[in-house]
């Protein structure tokens, strides 16, 4: 599942060069992809129009359109956002196809479980953005606001990591590698982090993302750039799906657990409990 350095990597391709460009043809293949709007509206929300610049919140994308209106991309499971330059291999999984005058950009997922939603229809995408948290990268995250969300919690520490209305973006690859980079184990209690841990684990946040849209994300099966092309992040992972390897850091053995339902690998050593 794309989590915020792949969306923010699709974004930053996309963007550059959808920008100003005029839509001329829209093609929708699947309506399932579609949520609060019909296929004839969603091209008439597009034909004619221009992207003028395109947003980010945790792992939604925003287009916004020239004449103002704002249209919510979540990518979910498999969901894939790719421009072309000229034209592309087309499968069936390609449910939304938008062209310019030369160019344009695709929609692809296997699994089908993205959705476009125009912002203002209160569609169900549209309200998961709406109780997003902050942002490692946001100059709000400060010390006290990772201390507030964590100090009266019970759970464990990686749950927690993963709630969207504390932290927007963070999925279970880089939860892990966060962890591991705090060196704080993931099935601590958030009420008993020290000072010294909440520190590491704020400036944790913010390098680990930041290192992982450097090498333009993780692919392990669906996620692709916004060129199509697989990122480059897994080569650089620490201990997410690392299980059986070793350390980095120590040396030794990385082992997995279930922590909240979720595969979740650390390093004995290095994150003590
Ligand atoms: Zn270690």
């Amino acid at each position: 599942m794309p989590e915020l350095p792949e969306v923010e990597t699709v974004r930053r391709i996309v963007a550059e060069h959808i920008r100003g460009k005029e839509m001329i043809a829209v093609e929708v293949n699947h309506s399932g992809v579609l949520d609060g709007i019909s296929d004839a509206d969603f091209s008439a929300l597009l034909l004619g129009h221009a992207v003028e610049d395109m947003k980010r919140r945790g792992k939604y994308l925003i287009f916004c359109l020239d004449d103002g209106r704002e249209l919510l991309l979540h990518l979910r499971m498999t969901g894939q956002l790719v421009y072309f330059e000229d034209d592309f291999e087309q499968d069936k999984h390609c449910h939304v196809i938008v062209r310019f005058a030369q160019g344009g950009w695709f929609y692809r997922d296997v699994r089908r479980f993205g959705r476009f939603c125009p912002i203002g229809v209160d569609g169900k995408t549209e309200c998961g953005l709406k109780k997003l948290g902050l942002e490692p990268m946001d100059r709000q995250f400060t010390l006290n606001y990772v201390k507030d969300g964590l100090q009266s919690r019970r759970g464990p520490i990686k749950s927690r990591l993963l709630d969207q209305e504390f932290i927007a973006g963070i999925g279970n690859i880089y939860a892990d590698e966060i962890l591991f980079e705090a060196r704080i184990h993931p099935q601590k209690p958030c009420s008993e982090l020290t000072n010294c841990q909440l520190k590491r684990l704020k400036k944790a946040a913010e390098t680990v993302l930041e290192e992982a849209i450097a090498h333009r994300g993780t692919t392990f099966s669906d996620y692709r750039d916004g060129y199509g092309r697989v990122g480059g992040h897994q080569e650089h992972l620490k201990v997410f799906h690392r299980g059986g390897k070793t350390c980095p850091r120590c040396g030794e053995t990385i082992v997995t657990l279930k922590c909240g339902g979720r595969t979740t690998s650390y390093c004995p050593k290095c994150q003590k409990r």
